[in-house]
């Protein structure tokens, strides 16, 4: 029996994982560990019927999981573990009336201890929040940390309620707590979400016109964590709204220093910079540096040729084109420049045919992004995925060349 017991553990463990959440699960086997009898198992586990429930949610079969974990929990009816899990499959299967209703009736039991009530109000939280009750679900949420001041998950939920709100400052205060706490993200990826809040914080701020602490806020998030990216796009922005372009320029050249794969969104602003400076060479030197640190850098390579086609040196600049062509040739933008140059040079014959040969395998598509943790696609660069609302996951998508794959 004890040998069953222990053989069953991580299975139950990981089961709630994957029914509350894997952040819940992670939590309860943090407290499982510190108090190990949060629930007595036995009596529910005598009966056939919780094994047979927990098989069939192993193997996705909803409808028979149910109805066995129901039987369970008609055999030891304070099988509260039982009851939690079956909240849990309503709320997973979008029931979250349901899933409230059986929750607000675990919550009125006489003899819970501090840890299930806890644990009864974080998933009565997450039902909130699947369901839409934002205040009923920060409430929920609020309620856990005064139980559990340091509870990881309520934390978290919170925070994502409040930036949802756009209630940025209350979604900070929040993360600064997380930034202390160990949990399923890194200290480093706490820290960048910190650094978009207050980015967001410093957006806020802008278009109330505070222009200071905009600036303020930009200069913290880039202080909080080096490469974030729009943080120095929008702190360069204020300094030259204030007149300072050359501080402007010192924080655009800054980001593409921490981020030079991001480069390309600072480059219209920087051309302008060094241009109205009278020093527009050191914006084509600014390219050609991120190209030799980078042989794959199609986008300088288009920066820099649109740069010279403007300059009047168009054969130059149709060379560069091509070759970023050669690194991406589906890039609708890369061919479009390569028109204007082409023109620009009157339509030279030989050039024509040099592009229409490199260019009669391209597939066009404009400029897509994919979220690394979703996969929403979006045809431009987001900070925050409008999807999962997860911070910073987006990442160019590309084709990749056809000739890298056949003759490299
Ligand atoms: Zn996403």
């Amino acid at each position: 029996m004890l040998d069953e017991l222990t053989t069953y553990l991580p299975l139950v463990a990981a089961l709630l994982a994957l029914l509350a959440g894997v952040a819940i699960g992670k939590a309860w086997e943090r407290y499982k560990l510190r108090d190990g009898r949060w629930i007595d198992r036995r009596r529910a586990r005598d009966s056939h019927h919780y094994v047979l429930g927990l098989s069939f949610l192993v193997a996705n079969q909803i409808d028979l999981a149910i109805e066995e974990l129901s039987q369970a929990a008609r055999v030891d009816a304070d099988a509260l573990e039982i009851h939690l899990i079956l909240g849990n499959i309503h709320r997973e299967r979008g029931q979250v009336a349901r899933a409230i209703q059986v929750h607000q009736a675990l919550l009125q039991r006489p003899k819970l201890t501090r840890l299930e009530h806890t644990y009864v109000l974080l998933c009565l939280g997450l039902d909130f929040k699947r369901g839409g009750f934002v205040d009923r679900a920060v409430e929920a949420f609020k309620e856990v940390l005064r139980f559990d001041a340091a509870n990881y998950y309520a934390l978290l939920n919170l925070q994502k309620l409040y930036e949802e709100q756009h209630q940025w400052v209350e979604a900070r205060r929040v993360r600064e707590q997380l930034v202390t706490l160990t949990g399923p993200e890194s200290p480093a990826r706490s820290q960048a979400i910190l650094a978009f809040i207050e980015n967001a914080i410093g957006v806020d701020a802008l278009k109330a016109g505070d222009t200071a602490l905009a600036a303020r806020s930009f200069s913290q998030a880039v202080d909080l964590e080096p490469s974030t990216s729009p943080a120095y796009l929008n702190l360069g922005d204020v300094r030259l709204a204030g007149g300072d372009a050359a501080g402007a320029a010192q924080a655009w050249e800054r980001m593409i220093e921490t981020r030079p794969d991001r480069a390309y969104l600072v480059f219209e602003r920087l051309e302008r910079f060094y241009t109205d400076a009278g020093t527009p060479e050191r914006f084509a030197e600014r390219c050609r540096r991120l190209i030799a640190a980078n042989a794959q850098d199609w986008r300088a390579r288009l920066a820099l040729g649109r740069h010279l086609a403007r300059a009047g040196r168009s054969a130059e600049a149709l060379d560069v084109l091509l070759d970023a062509l050669a690194h991406n040739p589906h890039g609708l933008s890369v061919h479009q420049a390569i028109w204007q140059a082409l023109l620009d040079l009157g339509l030279d014959r030989a050039l024509v045919e040099r592009y229409i040969a490199q260019a009669k395998d391209a597939v066009f598509y404009l400029d897509p992004h994919v979220c690394l943790n979703c996969h929403y696609r979006s045809t431009e660069l987001l900070w925050q995925c409008p999807h999962c609302h997860e911070w910073n996951t987006f990442v160019e998508e590309r084709l990749a060349p056809k000739k890298d794959s056949v003759e490299l």
